[in-house]
């Protein structure tokens, strides 16, 4: 059995990972997203993910959406381009994937059987486009197993406890589950980021990062979209998978942490967490 190590996440890690802006860059420097995200009833997710990667230096955004959410995207997210699905509720398509450093597919989605094949053409079109993986995005994967094989290498699956369970099946406790979580990385060749308190980051080599920042005000709607939005805007600004799963994870961490300075760990809403992504990144 191959030997595996368990880490501590800190903010030194993540200092020395964070790079600074040349004085002289613009935005092509910093990379252009695609966001895959929102159906019908469902484009907050969009919404949050949308501002998240904005807020975390992403060059230039753009989210491709259902037709249906069009209005409700531009009306939110001022800063942000679309790409409109001939769907009016639901992911059936993507634009030229080319054009984009990195890719982020899952909130708010759906799992209807147009994304599931919409999902498999997508990784069938990719070529060295980085990728994270989300929410309903997840789901599609765990109803149509045999999509795990397509995914890219050290593609970054962001998936809450019970997404995970889907993907992998069931546990018996917390260290048999830490066994699943390495096994599945190899297997696939895959980051995943099992979510909660002390979220854990697995590599496709085995070994972990256990986080350090967050809190419990965290568990509320929307948080992991906002995660998925900052992972997505580190990949598309360049950082290796690993280097936007660890960053990404501890900022979002850290964020929440800075929000409590105004916010009760009740109060805290996905919002206040984009609001303070600004001080985070300070
Ligand atoms: P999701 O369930 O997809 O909305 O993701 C929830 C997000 O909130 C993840 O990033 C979790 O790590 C975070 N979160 C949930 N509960 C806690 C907690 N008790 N402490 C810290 N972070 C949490
Ligand atoms: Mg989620």
């Amino acid at each position: 059995l191959q030997q595996t190590t368990n880490y501590y996440t800190d903010k030194s890690k993540i200092q020395s990972i964070i790079k600074s802006r040349d004085k002289f860059s613009h935005k092509g420097n910093f990379g252009h997203a695609l966001l895959i995200a929102g159906s019908y009833g469902k484009m907050g997710a969009a919404v949050l993910a949308s501002r998240a990667c904005l807020k975390a230096g992403v060059g230039l955004l753009t989210a491709h959406i259902p037709h249906w959410g069009y209005q409700i995207i531009q009306n939110s997210v001022a800063e942000a381009m679309t790409s409109i699905d001939r769907s009016e509720m639901f992911f059936t398509e993507f634009p030229q994937l080319n054009n984009y450093n990195a890719l982020g597919i899952g909130p708010g989605l759906d799992t209807k059987r147009n994304s599931a094949t919409a999902f498999e053409e997508l990784l069938n079109q990719l070529s060295d486009q980085k990728l994270v993986v989300d929410a309903d995005a997840l789901n599609i994967l765990s109803q149509n197993k045999f999509l795990l094989v397509k995914l890219p290498k050290h593609t970054i699956l962001t998936p809450h406890p019970k997404e995970f369970e889907r993907l992998a099946g069931k546990w018996k406790n917390e260290m048999h589950r830490l066994e699943i979580l390495k096994d599945f990385c190899k297997q696939y060749n895959v980051i995943t980021i099992l979510k909660g308190a002390h979220t854990v980051v697995a590599l496709p080599d085995g070994n972990c990062y256990f986080n350090s920042s967050g809190n419990p005000g965290m568990a509320t709607a929307g948080s992991g979209d906002v995660l998925t939005g900052i992972i997505l805007a580190l990949l598309a600004q360049g950082y290796s998978e690993k280097d936007a799963a660890l960053a990404g994870v501890y900022i979002h961490g850290m964020a929440g942490d800075h929000a409590l300075k105004n916010e009760s760990e009740e109060s805290l809403i996905a919002s206040d967490i984009i609001t303070n992504l600004g001080n985070a990144f300070k």
